[in-house]
């Protein structure tokens, strides 16, 4: 163990002391511990931005009566979770600490901990077990899930490996979604997959919230025909006509024109299109685009495959692919105008077949995709699909014939 994990452990075994009875520490996880540093990237900072997570193993547990009575001072067993704690959950014997950083807000932390309490019944979502408080720190404690650095394994995936993989994190968020919840943050090191068993569990919910909590009205709940309408009319549209030059300057430095607030909490890269126009109705579908890039990842073996440094850097990325007009489309559909005088953004953009082949590098290759590998793309395409109406739900994806009726 590193000096200062060392240290790390040995301040928090202090501070909890209710900690140290119950488990001993033995390492910190999640750091990327297998991965040299030089191979991480902006888009997959190391694990570690809202937390540090340690694994632990469980000591023999004392008797009823000594956990009824032991409060030593300050280290408190959270009351809402002694009352939720799951009790039928099997005995774990390693376990994962999560210590969540005091710069999360309270309130942060504690949706954090209630929408796993809810959703502790998937075998897909790894379940909180129960969480301590020491001031203003808490730690929540969670089976240990074993699982490799995604970095280690995304190139060598068969297309069998991938349905295992699908398979669970669809499911996961099948569960997720049906609860009303977005995830927010789905990406490979929020969702755990441990290769042996072709089981993997999302975790990391520290930006999940409920679906509709913030939304205020959007084009895009509209009808057609109004939502055309109004967009035409709209200030996006108007200022363009009153100013065409805003065109051709590019993305304006001073864009005076006021802003529009919506959540964006999540990865870059991993944004799904109307998180990035801004749609201020959100729903789980941002959840299913995301895991779209995860799949184009595994398909074009490129990781990231997304690597913008900000917003409208993503959108190019996206336009890329899907080419001018479809962004249009999908731009005009929140209340934005989508505009670029970017050459290599195509009007008609490339089929997700033709980018898959581009990025493994097989741009000749006369035989094109392996039968099981159009049935991925074929899945792909729901996924990273423009419009969230028309994109596919999870439980939609579970449908789909990559998994109900698999090829080679
Ligand atoms: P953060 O909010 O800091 O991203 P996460 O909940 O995503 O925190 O955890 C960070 C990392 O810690 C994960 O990517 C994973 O590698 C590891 N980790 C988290 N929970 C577990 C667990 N239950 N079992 C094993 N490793 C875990
Ligand atoms: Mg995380």
């Amino acid at each position: 163990v590193d000096e200062t994990v060392a240290e790390d452990m040995q301040k928090l075994e202090e501070n909890f002391r209710g900690i140290s009875q119950k488990y001993r520490l033995i390492n910190r996880i999640g750091e990327g511990m297998l991965v040299p540093p030089e191979t991480r990237c902006m888009a997959n900072p190391v694990p570690g931005t809202f937390s540090t997570v340690y694994k632990a193993e469980q000591l023999d547990p004392p008797s009823e009566e000594d956990t009824e009575n032991e409060d030593p001072d300050g280290d408190h067993e959270m009351p809402v979770s002694k009352r939720q704690r799951v009790k039928t959950a099997p005995r774990h014997r390693f376990v994962a600490l999560k210590k969540i950083y005091v710069t999360s807000s309270p309130n942060r932390i504690l949706n954090e901990l209630e929408l796993l309490y809810e959703l502790r019944d998937s075998e897909y979502i790894c379940p909180l077990l129960t969480a301590f408080r020491h001031h203003d720190q808490v730690v929540a404690v969670l089976p240990y899930f074993r699982h490799l650095d995604f970095r280690l394994y995304y190139r060598d995936f068969l297309i069998n490996d991938l349905r295992h993989y699908f398979l669970s994190l669809f499911s996961g968020l099948a569960y997720v979604h049906k609860a009303g919840i977005l995830h927010r943050d789905i990406k490979p090191t929020n969702f755990l997959y441990d290769h042996a068993q072709r089981h993997g569990v999302l975790v990391d919910f520290g930006l999940a919230e409920r679906q509709g909590t913030d939304w205020q009205p959007c084009f895009c709940q509209e009808h057609k025909e109004k939502r055309r309408e109004r967009f035409l009319n709209s200030y996006a549209v108007q200022q363009l006509q009153q100013s065409p030059d805003l065109l051709s300057a590019g993305h304006p430095k001073q864009d005076n024109r006021p802003s529009r607030r919506a959540n964006r909490a999540g990865t870059r890269g991993f944004r799904a299109p109307e998180v990035l126009l801004k749609c201020t109705a959100q729903t789980t579908k941002i959840d299913i685009w995301s895991a779209g890039v995860i799949l184009l990842t595994l398909l074009g073996r490129r990781f990231p495959f997304f690597n913008s440094a900000d917003d409208i850097d993503a959108m190019i990325e996206i336009a890329s692919i899907f080419g001018k007009k479809k962004m249009q489309g999908v731009a005009a559909m929140h209340g934005s105008v989508f505009e670029t005088n970017i050459e290599t953004i195509g009007e008609k953009g490339f089929t997700l077949e033709k980018i898959v082949l581009w990025a493994s590098c097989r741009e000749k290759d006369e035989d094109g995709l392996h039968p099981g590998e159009a049935q991925a793309v074929s899945l792909l395409g729901g996924l990273l699909e423009l419009d969230p109406n028309k994109r596919l739900s999870a439980k939609e994806a579970l449908n789909h014939e990559f998994f109900t009726a698999p090829v080679e």
